[in-house]
């Protein structure tokens, strides 16, 4: 197949012209223009995706705990998919620290830009305040309670609700279980389909995603940029360091720690992954959230990387709520950021809480755009950090949360191809007489 036939070579066209209009229009006051008849697009392809990720995850799920023959495995590989998540996170905040700490990028920031950003982001910064009053009253057994909804219909309707959709369908798949094979039958053919025919889907939405990605970009510099590009100069030189160090984090995590993780606990090679992974990586890209992108992610794990739906439809759905390493990492180097700018020098101790909270916080996180600035205003409080001092990186922050997107999907992927190879799940990679790589899907005990 000619490259330019390839899905992510046509997002990676997609996403070059989105950037090159985008800025021109920017550059040339169109941004009304594009708001009414571009970026429409964007958000039409967005919403196609949302529109699956619900019954995609009920029907997969479902299906996939119904065909395990017994509950300890599905235990097992839960403690599993759940103990890797937890680790890679504090990895990714652990290296985060270290990075903001020998760079010290706050330190960079002169008095009177810290005072003019702070000036400029006052009333964004009172918003996002007040969207953590949520977050803040919750007590600590509250992360629970959310996951067990009392009315399935509710859950399902909401995008956000994504664990409390994971929960119901385990149960009901566990139920399914229980029942004797010829009265589990019916029902259980039925979500079989469900799933097939979401994932022949998401390859039909995923024929807009060059035009879509297009709109999401060209959409994003808009309203970044509105109509006044110089702004965004004078914003990246101030904030260049910060910038340097999370984008340079989330580099690191994603090309070491993920990458030790494919060379030493699965047969994939790097390019195998990524060419099998890009198109999600870029979906993630534009969209800035992992929610929307799980659809993508899901097809292309199983049907590239060789992942069985068992596993796939267990670990990334879990993964796209709970597991945010990119936003863990960002939060860190954040926090640390604006305490240096203010002046503050943070304790050991101090340190430690950011790695606990961040933690904490990039699970409690919603897999949508911008969610990560918000829950990163409970770890400012938990260090007495003056919140105030978002404004400072609040002008940036999309174009960070589009690459925490990434780095937050590809922790995904990755760990459900290191479950499902410890599982006996991954499609094993044979060398043929000619040399060439082939992939055996495993047996199905
Ligand atoms: N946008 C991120 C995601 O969906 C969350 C965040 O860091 O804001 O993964």
């Amino acid at each position: 197949m000619p490259w330019y036939r390839k899905l992510h070579w046509q997002i990676i066209i997609g996403l070059v012209l989105g950037t090159i209009y985008g800025i021109f229009a920017a550059a040339n006051g169109w941004s009304k223009f594009t708001s009414d008849w571009i970026a429409p697009w964007g958000t039409i392809f967005m919403n196609l995706l949302k529109l699956i990720a619900v019954p995609l995850v009920i029907g997969s799920l479902v299906s996939g705990v119904a065909s395990l023959s017994n509950l300890s495995r599905l235990s097992r590989i839960g403690g599993k998919t759940i103990g890797i998540y937890v680790m890679t996170t504090a990895v990714a905040v652990t290296m985060g620290l270290v990075i903001v700490n020998l760079v010290q990028p706050g330190k960079a920031v002169p008095e009177e830009t810290r005072v003019s950003l702070q000036e400029a982001y006052a009333e964004e910064t009172s918003q996002r305040d007040s969207a953590a009053n949520v977050a803040r009253e919750r007590g600590p057994l509250q992360m629970i309670v959310d996951i067990v909804p009392d009315n399935f219909l509710a859950a399902a309707s909401e995008n956000r609700m994504m664990l409390q959709v994971v929960f119901v369908s385990l149960l009901f798949g566990i139920g399914l279980i229980q029942l004797p094979h010829d009265k589990a039958k019916p029902l259980l053919e039925v979500f079989d389909s469900l799933a097939d025919v979401v994932i022949r889907l998401v390859d039909v939405i995923m024929l807009m995603a060059p035009v879509g990605v297009f709109a999401l970009i060209a959409g994003t510099i808009t309203s970044v940029a509105g109509d006044n590009p110089a702004q965004i100069l004078s914003l990246l030189s101030a904030l260049g360091f910060y910038m340097a160090c999370v984008i340079g984090g989330l580099a690191i995590h994603v090309l070491l720690t993920y990458g030790v993780m494919l060379k030493f606990l699965t047969p994939l090679t790097f390019k195998e992954f990524y060419s099998g992974i890009a198109p999600a990586q870029l979906v993630a890209f534009s969209t800035s959230s992992s929610g929307a992108t799980l659809p993508v992610t899901m097809e292309r794990v199983e049907e590239k990387l060789g992942v069985s739906e068992e596993i796939s439809s267990f670990v990334l759905p879990l993964g796209a709520t709970i597991n945010m390493d990119g936003t863990a990492m960002y939060q860190a180097i954040a926090a640390v950021f604006i305490a240096q700018a203010m002046g503050l020098d943070l304790s050991l101790a101090q340190q430690v809480t950011i790695v606990l909270t961040a933690v904490m916080a990039s699970i409690g996180t919603p897999a949508v755009p911008g969610a990560g600035i918000i829950m990163l205003v409970i770890i400012l409080e938990a260090i007495n950090v003056p919140i105030q001092g978002i404004a400072l990186i609040l002008g940036v922050d999309r174009v960070l949360d589009m690459l925490r997107t990434v780095c937050n999907v590809t922790g995904d992927a990755t760990v459900s191809t290191v479950v499902a190879q410890s599982e006996g799940q991954l499609a094993r990679v044979e060398l043929s007489e000619e040399g060439d790589r082939i992939r055996i899907k495993p047996t199905l005990e």
